[in-house]
């Protein structure tokens, strides 16, 4: 199958974007890397009028630290996030991304646009409490990613709003756990620690539309309880749903299991 006709649009600034978008009257979208969209244009499971490339546009794909956070432009792609060293937390996750020739086309703000359930950067957004940036036809804004997520692939992001970057908070300890069948393949379970002003976070991909946080667990912590206990009291807290992977009960099992491991890479 072939991708549905459209309209090309090289984007030279986010201005541009938001023109575009608004003259698509809201069959517009934005190209990043491709690496999500472009399969789904060839199977003519999104059909827009006007596709809109971001690609060309300046300082977009730049990981500055500032302060407690890295800011991280959406245009970073997976393999620059890897090679990062601002946030090791980021750079454990992006090496669970796909391949290598994914990684190196594929981008944060299309990841997190994305929203994919068991995509590894949304999951680092919910457990370190990331904002979002995005610019749109009433200016910027800025969204907490616990407000971003609202089912799989769907986000609150207008129709003609663009991400710009992601700004991630630097924990002081971390763990990043994951189960994926293949190498390379998305996570059936992906589990994230993140401590971030003494409080320890966990957050979950892969059991939920969208990422969770495992907050049983935490208050487990909280309350001096064990790894151990902490990891059983968050599985339990999940809803997992059947699927041809497995059972509801094998991904809880294993959610457990990355939760102990993620707790365990984080000292706790
Ligand atoms: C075989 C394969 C395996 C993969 N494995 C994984 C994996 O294990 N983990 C994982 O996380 N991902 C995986 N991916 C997806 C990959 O990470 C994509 O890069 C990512 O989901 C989308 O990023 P992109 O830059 O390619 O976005 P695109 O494909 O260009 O766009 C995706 C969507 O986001 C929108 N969008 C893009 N950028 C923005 C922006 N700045 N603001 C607003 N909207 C925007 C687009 O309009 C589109 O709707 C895999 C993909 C393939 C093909």
């Amino acid at each position: 199958m072939k991708c549905a006709p459209f309209e090309y649009v090289r984007a030279g600034s986010v201005d541009d974007v938001v023109a575009a978008l608004a003259g698509a009257e809201g069959d517009g979208k934005i190209l990043a890397g491709g690496q999500s969209l472009v399969p789904l244009l060839a199977l003519r499971l999104a059909q827009p009028t006007v596709l809109v490339d971001v690609n060309r546009i300046p300082d977009l794909a730049q990981v500055r630290a500032d302060g407690d956070a890295v800011e991280v432009g959406a245009l970073v792609r997976h393999s620059a996030l890897l090679t990062q060293t601002a946030h090791p937390l980021l750079a454990a996750a992006a090496r669970w991304i796909g391949h290598t020739a994914i990684r190196s086309r594929g981008t944060a703000g299309g990841s997190v646009a994305h929203a994919d359930p068991a995509a590894e950067l949304p999951v680092v957004a919910i457990g370190t409490g990331a904002t979002v940036t995005v610019a749109g036809p009433d200016g910027i804004r800025t969204i907490d990613a616990a407000d971003l997520f609202v089912s799989a692939l769907v986000t609150s992001l207008g129709e003609e709003e663009m991400i710009t970057s992601i700004r991630f908070p630097l924990p002081q300890r971390w763990g990043f756990a994951e189960f994926a069948r293949r190498a390379g393949d998305f996570a059936l379970v992906t589990a994230l620690v993140a401590e971030i002003d003494g409080v320890v976070r966990i957050a979950v991909g892969g059991t939920a539309p969208v990422p969770v946080r495992a907050t049983a667990g935490e208050q487990v912590l909280a309350d001096g309880g064990t790894a151990a206990e902490a990891a059983t009291a968050a599985a339990a807290d999940l809803r997992p749903t059947a699927d041809l992977h497995g059972s509801a009960r094998y991904r809880q099992a294993l959610a457990a299991e990355m939760i102990r491991r993620a707790l365990a890479q984080a000292g706790i």
